[in-house]
């Protein structure tokens, strides 16, 4: 029986959570959803110094609004398996698969020195590897505490079938007996990500490649514990256009793309495609992807965050989503601008107003600010353009004369409706269109940045939109 697929997210709490991190999390996600697996999540919060608690409400708002929490809903913290860690690092001592190192600084300092003057690789010569129980007692007796190393096979090498680099080859000679417990009594990193994973029953690890070098001291930490080794999958770091990640790359936090108004559907979109492909697919949704991701297909050579393209991508989703799947994201940037929906409003935006200048706008705020209109009542105060329009020679007899003619229609006005009775009054009158056109934008919202008159009189209805004109005249 082949083992379900679990993959993991884990974050360090000592940053927010930034483009590259976002990318892991969502291929974790992928792959566990095209192989019917779980996506498992883990705030490896170990390093309690640098770790703080706003950087991981950060990390899980951030994840929530792209709608990559983990499938079980539980946010571990691996500071929370400190016994556990414990534990294993007591079972390894007693099977004499690692042991106390007493060195000093000064001594490994020395040791480096030589080992450097000799052009040597540098690293822990196995000095204490096999002290006696009086020598321990010794250097107890002098004050010194111990620190815990693993005893790593010097001969050999050390490789694996990376699911996106191929396959790796470390060299064991340039390893060494790292240190699995610090004198302070707390596991290292190392140790304890492979015992989490491990535990959390993880099949692949996938991460960015900044980890490879991790890679062989986890899988011995697996062999000494006598754990089957996942498979391990490094993914190439995102760059920015001019090397690495700048912070206006989003290399801080991905949150500030939710402020500046992209949807997740499309920052998910342009970070899937980052370094994986489906055929000749630009616009691929989290549905479809979850159908054919594979990690195995994943470039090996480092991506280019393109701000331009991801906003390529925002546009196409403003168009590609409806209305009420669009609204639902313009509520949080209408309450940041103080303009609140009620029932009215509501109704406008979902029947035609959205609609209606969704397909100019790149980003959320753009929508905002061509639906402002629509949370406006009159009598509005105009502003010196809009009362140049209105006192116009003749406008508002041209507006005068269109209430007229919408008066006499029975039933709803709609768009057609309205393009009929303005095209009858230029032929009465001798008018052009933006004669009629541009006075009853204004009275109708106030402004002269909306819609085409037709779409709002459709929007609004007849008996708001006469009631509006009248007040203007
Ligand atoms: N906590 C690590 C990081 O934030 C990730 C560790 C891993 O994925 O194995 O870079």
């Amino acid at each position: 029986m082949t083992k379900m697929v679990k993959t993991r997210f884990a974050p360090s709490p000592t940053g927010m959570l930034h483009i590259g991190g976002a990318r892991t999390a969502l291929f974790n996600y992928l792959f566990a959803k095209a192989n019917g697996g779980e996506y498992l999540l883990r705030i490896e919060d170990t390093d309690q110094e640098r770790s703080t608690e706003e950087n991981k409400e950060i990390i899980r708002e951030g994840l929530d609004w792209l709608g990559l929490g983990p499938t079980d809903g539980k946010w571990v913290l691996q500071t929370d398996s400190l016994e556990r860690h414990k534990q294993a690092v007591q079972k390894l001592l007693d099977e004499g698969k690692a042991y106390e190192c007493f060195t000093s600084k000064e001594e490994l300092e020395a040791m480096r020195e030589a080992q450097k003057e000799k052009g040597e690789t540098i690293r822990y010569d196995g000095r204490h590897r096999n002290l006696t129980e009086e020598q321990k007692q010794a250097f107890r007796d002098e004050g010194r505490v111990a620190v815990i190393r693993l005893k790593v096979e010097e001969e050999g090498t050390t490789s694996w079938d990376d699911a996106v680099q191929g396959t790796i080859k470390v060299p064991n000679y340039t390893l060494d007996d790292f240190i699995i417990m610090r004198a302070d009594g707390y596991p290292t990193y190392n140790f304890v990500v492979a015992l989490d994973d491990h535990d959390m029953g993880i099949t692949h690890v996938i991460r960015g490649d900044d980890h490879i070098n991790n890679t062989p001291k986890q899988m011995f930490v697996y062999q000494a514990m006598g754990y089957e080794l996942p498979i391990f999958a490094h993914v190439p770091m995102i760059h920015g256009k001019n090397g690495k990640m700048s912070k206006r790359d989003g290399a801080t936090n991905v949150l500030e793309y939710k402020e500046a108004g992209f949807l997740p559907e499309a920052l998910n979109n342009y970070l899937m495609r980052l370094g994986w492909s489906l055929g000749d697919e630009e616009v691929i949704s989290m549905e479809r992807a979850t159908e054919h991701f594979d990690i195995n297909n994943v470039n090996k050579s480092a991506s280019v965050f393109d701000q331009v393209k991801l906003e390529w991508f925002n546009a196409q989703y403003i168009r590609e989503l409806n209305a009420e799947q669009l609204l639902t994201h313009l509520e949080y940037f209408f309450t940041k601008e103080g303009l609140t929906l009620n029932d009215t409003i509501r109704g406008y935006l979902l029947n035609g107003g959205i609609n209606a200048v969704k397909n100019k706008a790149k980003k959320l705020p753009d929508l905002v600010k061509a639906l402002e209109f629509f949370f406006k009542a009159p009598p509005f105060n105009f502003e010196e353009k809009e009362v140049s329009i209105l006192e116009t020679d003749g406008y508002k007899n041209n507006l005068q004369l269109f209430v007229n003619k919408a008066q006499n229609i029975e039933g709803t006005v709609n768009h057609d409706t309205v393009s009929e009775i303005v095209s009858e009054l230029c032929e009465e009158t001798g008018l052009k269109f933006k004669d009629f056109g541009m006075p009853l934008r204004v009275a109708l919202t106030g402004t002269t940045q909306a819609p085409g008159v037709g779409d709002i009189v459709e929007i609004f209805g007849k008996d708001e939109s006469i009631k509006r004109i009248q007040s203007a005249l």
